[in-house]
């Protein structure tokens, strides 16, 4: 969403030279969050130009709805978000038995213990960092904590998933997550897009989150 839309094609041809992991894919509906962004005709077009794997982030209501569709078009990771539905189990499954990754994202307000159950079940776990719908929010600060006790709680419980934040990732905040235990950084708008050589800048993102993983969540 943080994209040049008119130059998409090249944009993801220079993060692929970036080393990313993922590109991430934020969908919105206009209703469970207030703004709109790309849907599976985009994403099927990424796909057809990229082999990187595309990490699809439904900010949509009653996800379960769209994960077909979502799935044909050629998301590799599908997240929903736990405040999106009132049958996250049975959508979590749909995801699986499509043989796709299926994450559950969490709002800033909403507390870990909404998915304390579901967590053998999930292939990551995604800690929004702002309220989502906008790029270029500020952090809310009690991320980093929710962070750290989430990967206490998958170390406890012997658990793989890997937790992935989502808003205001860039040099001066990565650092902290990587060390709160954080897998997966999502960039965007304040960590890359708007820098000379996007590139390059994911580079050196990269190499800051790689020297710290784990390092202090205990
Ligand atoms: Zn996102």
């Amino acid at each position: 969403m943080c994209a040049d839309f008119c130059n998409l094609g090249k944009q993801i041809r220079a993060l692929e030279r970036s080393d990313a992991d993922y590109f991430h894919f934020d969908v919105m509906d206009g209703n469970f969050v207030p703004n709109f962004s790309m849907g599976p005709d985009i994403l099927r077009s990424i796909k057809k130009i990229t082999k990187v794997p595309i990490d699809v982030h439904l900010m949509v209501q009653e996800p379960i709805r769209y994960i077909n569709e979502f799935v044909q078009a050629g998301a590799d990771i599908l997240t929903v978000h736990f405040e999106s539905s009132n049958q996250i189990y049975r959508t979590v499954s749909t995801i699986k038995q499509l043989n796709v990754k299926a994450s559950i994202a969490l709002n800033p307000a909403s507390p870990l213990c909404l998915i304390e159950q579901i967590l053998p079940e999930l292939d990551m776990v995604l800690i929004m960092t702002v309220e989502p719908g906008f790029a270029g929010q500020e952090l809310v600060p009690f991320s980093q904590d929710k962070v750290r006790r989430l990967r206490r709680m998958k170390e406890n419980k012997g658990l793989k998933f890997d937790i992935e934040v989502d808003g205001s990732i860039n040099e001066k905040t990565i650092k902290d997550f990587a060390k709160a235990g954080a897998d997966v950084f999502v960039i965007g708008t304040s960590g890359i897009f708007f820098k000379p050589d996007p590139a390059k800048a994911m580079i050196e993102l990269k190499r800051m989150a790689v020297e710290n993983i784990g390092k202090k969540y205990k």
